[in-house]
């Protein structure tokens, strides 16, 4: 991501598009949000980390982390990013804003679980400074940063029986809503009103999530052009994408996202790791 964020921009860069399963083809959950000078973590799920370097982002310049939700598939590379970062020379607090719970699964799974090791590095000299956080837990319907003329704020969605959020970052004209995963909800297209990029799950045709016991816990393209619509929104990049792995059919995102446009009028992208989109405000 070499393009410069101003205060009307954001950098949106998708680094990981898959979800679940162990596709090489697409790391888990992920997103990164460049907005002024701050460097906005959208969800930290497998070979986020790796994939963050593969384009061109250390671990320690992750400015803020926002977690969607506690399933593992977006959170698995959490420990990871903040045990790297400590490595790497990180000297500031890093804020960790999520869902109850937050703060518990990275007491467990850095602090608890890297006990031994976190001692051993002390010993040759590492300051604990590098290795803190400071969590910022949301039941939704909060801003919950601000800086600047850009806001961020989230909205709980059904997921799972999970407590979930959606973000909405607001950067003077320009905005960007990343879902969680979430099962369709009328808020969320009021959540999304007028936004420039709607970064949305889209777990598998109504066909496929029929079938599977997690099924209505996820969007189908249907339910993505209906948010869509009536948010207005003016281009949606689809993600979450588990199913050209698992049905083998390469072309079925691409199919996923004409189901959307035959009910949006607007841009719609398949996302693919990597994929970086410049929000401008209209002109
Ligand atoms: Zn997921
Ligand atoms: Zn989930």
């Amino acid at each position: 991501m070499t393009a410069k964020a101003t205060e009307a921009q954001i950098v949106f860069c998708l680094v990981g598009s898959g979800a679940v399963r162990a596709n090489p083809n697409r790391a888990g959950p992920c997103q990164l949000l460049r907005v002024g000078e701050d460097n906005l973590l959208f969800d930290c799920g497998r070979s986020a980390v790796h994939n963050l370097a593969r384009f061109g982002w250390q671990a320690e310049q992750i400015d803020r982390v926002f977690v969607t939700h506690l399933h593992f598939d977006h959170v698995c590379d959490l420990p990871y990013l903040v045990l790297l970062s400590w490595n790497n020379g990180r000297d500031r607090v890093l804020p960790v804003c999520g869902p109850p719970g937050t703060d518990e699964f990275l007491e467990h799974s850095v602090r608890q679980a890297y006990r031994e090791d976190i001692q051993s590095r002390l010993g040759h000299g590492k300051d604990l400074a590098g290795l803190q956080w400071v969590a910022t837990e949301s039941l939704g319907g909060q801003t919950v940063w601000s800086k600047a003329g850009c806001t961020v704020r989230t909205l709980a969605t059904p997921h799972g029986g999970i407590a979930n959020l959606n973000y909405r970052i607001d950067a003077g004209p320009c905005s960007v809503v990343i879902t969680s995963d979430t099962q369709a909800d009328d808020a969320l297209a009021a959540f999304s009103r007028h936004a420039d990029l709607l970064v949305c799950e889209c777990s598998g045709p109504e066909s496929f999530l029929r079938q599977q016991p997690w099924g209505t816990w996820h969007m189908s393209p249907a339910d993505v052009a209906t948010v869509a619509r009536r948010a207005e929104v003016k281009h949606v990049v689809l993600k979450h994408l588990v199913v050209d792995d698992w049905s083998d059919d390469p072309a079925i995102c691409d199919r996923m996202a004409e189901d959307v446009r035959a009910q949006f009028g607007g841009q719609v992208t398949v996302g693919t790791d990597g994929l970086t989109i410049e929000v401008h405000a209209s002109p």
